[in-house]
């Protein structure tokens, strides 16, 4: 659009007039188009944008004889629509833009005999070789995109998952917890945490060796994964402890929850080579959303002080501040 004002303004065209509903015409489409964007619709944004391309260079065509009378370079801006389509759009799209438009081109120089005594496959040429390198500049730009992305997503995740057992780190719960917990209290809906440790991990460490002291580890962490919901999350927060967070879980059945994994951790019996390691325990801290709660941080502290209280309490235990 910006082109056909400049050609308003400058070129002394004698059908200048014809211009001015076009122009509002595109100045419309544009706001429509900017419109889209603005909602979101990209996709419908960036179709509108390059009929905008297309009209605003085949209309001045088809209304004006004069601009193409005697002239190919009006047809070197037919090659912009298809410079946009390959940039935004799909190749095969920006292939169907570029061979339709050559055709009525074809089709309109053959008309033109003075057009067609003109050097005009070299302007085809031109056009084909614009396709061309468009697709191509956009295939290479989608590829790194697509690297990219997946770098950005391997990071992301690389950051938010402990290495050892393949679950949720501590900067992940932090972060679902800041995101679901205000919803939790605002709705006053139980939310419930269950903190893990093992118990007297340094001996079993000890006493097997640190390569064993990590299967012991992985072992747990899958037994837990396979006795919780889809909704819970559970992540390591640390060494050998652990904190499962249990949304819309009531108090009865959080402790439930927490007294089985307690029993199924201490009935794994696990072999390696000649090593036979069993009678594992661990000690679980247990907490529920309550009025006295303001903050996630609030309902951590309380889950830790009852996993501190399970340990002073001889290990192997469960205890609970629920309200
Ligand atoms: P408590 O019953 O009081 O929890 O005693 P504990 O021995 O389990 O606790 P302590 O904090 O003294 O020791 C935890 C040990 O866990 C010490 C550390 O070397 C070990 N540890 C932490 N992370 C890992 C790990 O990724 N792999 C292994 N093998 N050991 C770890
Ligand atoms: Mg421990």
């Amino acid at each position: 659009m910006g082109i056909l004002i400049i050609l308003f303004l400058s070129i002394n065209l004698p059908n200048k007039r014809l211009y001015i509903p076009l122009l509002i015409f595109l100045l419309l489409l544009s706001l429509i188009a900017l419109f889209l964007n603005d909602k979101g619709k990209y996709k419908s944004s960036l179709t509108l944008t390059i009929s905008i391309f297309l009209i605003g260079v085949w209309i001045p065509i088809y209304i004006d004889a004069y601009l193409t009378s005697n002239d190919l370079i009006p047809f070197v801006y037919l090659s912009l629509a298809i410079y946009m389509s390959a940039y935004f759009l799909t190749a095969r799209i920006t292939i169907f833009i570029t061979v339709v438009q050559i055709i009525f081109l074809v089709y309109l120089i053959k008309k033109n005999p003075y057009l067609y005594v003109q050097n005009w496959i070299s302007l085809i040429v031109f056009i084909v070789f614009i396709a061309l390198i468009s697709i191509i500049n956009s295939i290479i730009r989608n590829r790194q995109i697509f690297i990219i992305d997946s770098q950005k997503e391997k990071l992301y995740w690389q950051a938010r998952k402990d290495p050892l057992t393949g679950i949720y780190n501590r900067l992940f719960m932090e972060e679902f917890i800041n995101d679901e917990f205000p919803n939790f209290i605002n709705e006053k809906k139980d939310f419930g945490l269950i903190i893990i440790d093992i118990d007297d991990f340094k001996s079993i460490n000890d006493t097997f060796g640190h390569f064993l002291g990590d299967q012991v580890i992985k072992q747990i962490c899958n037994l837990i994964l396979s006795k919780i919901r889809l909704t819970d999350v559970f992540c390591r927060l640390g060494g050998d402890e652990f904190i499962l967070i249990a949304p819309n879980c009531s108090p009865k059945n959080l402790l439930l929850i927490a007294e089985n994994l307690r029993e199924a951790i201490n009935k794994l019996d696990l072999q390696y080579e000649e090593y036979n390691i069993n009678n594992i325990t661990v000690s679980i801290g247990v907490a529920n959303i309550n009025e006295k709660i303001c903050d996630w941080e609030d309902l951590l502290r309380l889950a830790d002080r009852a996993l501190y209280k399970a340990k002073k309490n001889g290990r192997n235990k469960v205890y609970a501040e629920l309200d």
